[in-house]
């Protein structure tokens, strides 16, 4: 990790800003991460790449990975991914599952882009730094160790991250825990060769009553510690002893094309934010954002333009020190020299900013948190959904008048966070109201001006 940037940025900010001392300055470190999925094998003729094909594909169509052409359109959105990432400072985890390394293997020949490599060697060889691969398994019928194998083989200088596990239960069909990364896992297709991670990343759940893994249950935090075991007390508690680092991924900031760079942008800054209020979260410990460019809209337009322009406006506050990019590794690292590995156990199903609860809500149930409040140009609202609805949020002043329409629109399951823009309105109270045909839920919030 360079850390010699952050300390820069510090002094200048203390010759240029007296009002603000060294001390009171906890920055956010944030990274970009991708799975490429399995679902993009299209197993059942169904494909997670949008843009590209219809979700159901007909049986005519060739199938993810195994076509070239497919394989080819997604390689070149990575390498363009790859360039921005690298001219613009950021960082970013390129977490690959088999299904993309077995079309390297089968097409990626390398060019003249790439200098004759194929894009897995020259992501590890060519980004200086910017990128780092780890390993990312659904577990069905490649495990994470046959995964790092391919990586390795491929050149890609795979890292100890786990790209994504189960908190609560055993690892996809399959008969081991987290827990047993700690003294490595065997390949299934490559028994030969053990894995032995050290950071977890990405605590997925699982859902006990259907089966299944399910993202409402997924452990969504900031912090960073050493999880006990798979209980739920044990995976949220702090044990020295332990080898193995829970490295958190934020809350669900996402690259899904349903949103405007300044929209996710808006979502890394308010919590850079709310580290300089300084009183929640407690500052002086690692905080960790992971912002998701998520594989399968990356055939949709605008996808690179866009991830640049969140480069773009997260500039500010990297000059300033309060955003870091760095790599799920440099975090770590950044954690122990600079942190002396103090856990930080920053809730999961806590408000981050202003102390307001955004629990984790019971299924059929909503939890909305306005966050920070008062606000003075931005707030986020942040709630959870326990299915797919369509969902609408509106502004009103406190005459009851509808003064903004934000959101109108069919929203997946899980944790979302809009951004509410106040620029426009006057000192006083406004009333956030989010509804579905199932529920609505009205809070206020306080803007200062
Ligand atoms: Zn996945």
């Amino acid at each position: 990790m360079n850390s010699i940037a952050p300390f820069l940025a510090l002094l200048l900010l203390i010759s240029s800003c007296g009002r603000l001392s060294a001390q009171t300055i906890t920055p956010l470190y944030v990274n970009f991460f991708t799975h490429n999925e399995e679902r993009d094998y299209c197993t059942g003729r169904t494909s997670d790449i949008y843009c590209y094909f219809p979700p159901t594909l007909p049986a005519s169509q060739p199938c993810g990975y195994q076509d070239q052409t497919v394989f080819l359109k997604l390689r070149g959105v990575l390498k363009e991914l790859a360039d921005t990432v690298r001219a613009g400072g950021a960082k970013w985890n390129w977490e690959s599952d088999w299904v993309f390394l077995a079309g390297v293997r089968s097409f990626d020949k390398g060019d003249a882009a790439t200098g004759g490599k194929n894009i897995v060697r020259w992501i590890a060889e060519n980004n200086n730094g910017a990128i780092e691969i780890d390993a990312h398994a659904h577990e069905s019928t490649y495990n994470y160790a046959d995964v790092a194998y391919m990586l390795d083989s491929l050149g890609g200088k795979p890292s100890k991250v786990v790209g994504g596990f189960t908190w609560n239960f055993t690892q996809g069909n399959n008969t081991y825990t987290w827990m047993d990364f700690d003294n490595g896992i065997k390949g299934w297709k490559y028994p030969s060769f053990t894995w032995k991670p050290d950071i977890l990343w990405g605590a997925a759940g699982y859902n006990r009553r259907r089966g299944q893994t399910d993202h409402a249950y997924d452990v969504e935090t900031p912090g960073i510690w050493q999880p006990k075991d798979t209980s739920e007390t044990g995976f949220k508690s702090h044990d020295p002893s332990k080898r193995l680092i829970l490295l958190g991924n934020g809350y669900g900031k996402a690259n899904d094309s349903s949103k405007t760079a300044e929209q996710i942008a808006g979502e890394i800054i308010a919590f850079a934010d709310s580290l300089r209020q300084g009183t929640k979260p407690p500052t002086g410990r690692l905080y960790s954002y992971s912002i998701d460019l998520h594989q399968k809209f990356w055939a949709c337009p605008g996808y690179v333009a866009r991830t640049a322009r969140v480069i773009e406006l997260l500039k500010p506050y990297v000059q300033q020190g309060r955003i870091v990019w760095a790599t799920n590794t440099e975090k770590v690292t950044a954690w122990k020299a600079q942190y002396q590995s103090q856990p930080n156990l920053y809730p999961f199903a806590q408000n981050i900013v202003s102390g307001i609860r955004s629990e984790k809500i019971a299924e059929g149930m909503l939890g909305l948190a306005i966050a920070p409040n008062p606000a003075s140009d931005q707030a986020v609202a942040y709630f959870n959904l326990a299915r797919p609805e369509r969902v609408s949020l509106k502004l009103y002043n406190v005459l009851g008048q509808e003064v903004a329409l934000l959101l109108d629109a069919e929203l997946e399951a899980g944790e979302h966070a809009i951004p509410l823009p106040l620029g426009h309105c006057p000192s006083s109270i406004v009333f956030v109201r989010i509804s579905s045909a199932a529920f609505s839920i009205t809070k206020s919030i306080q803007v200062l001006r």
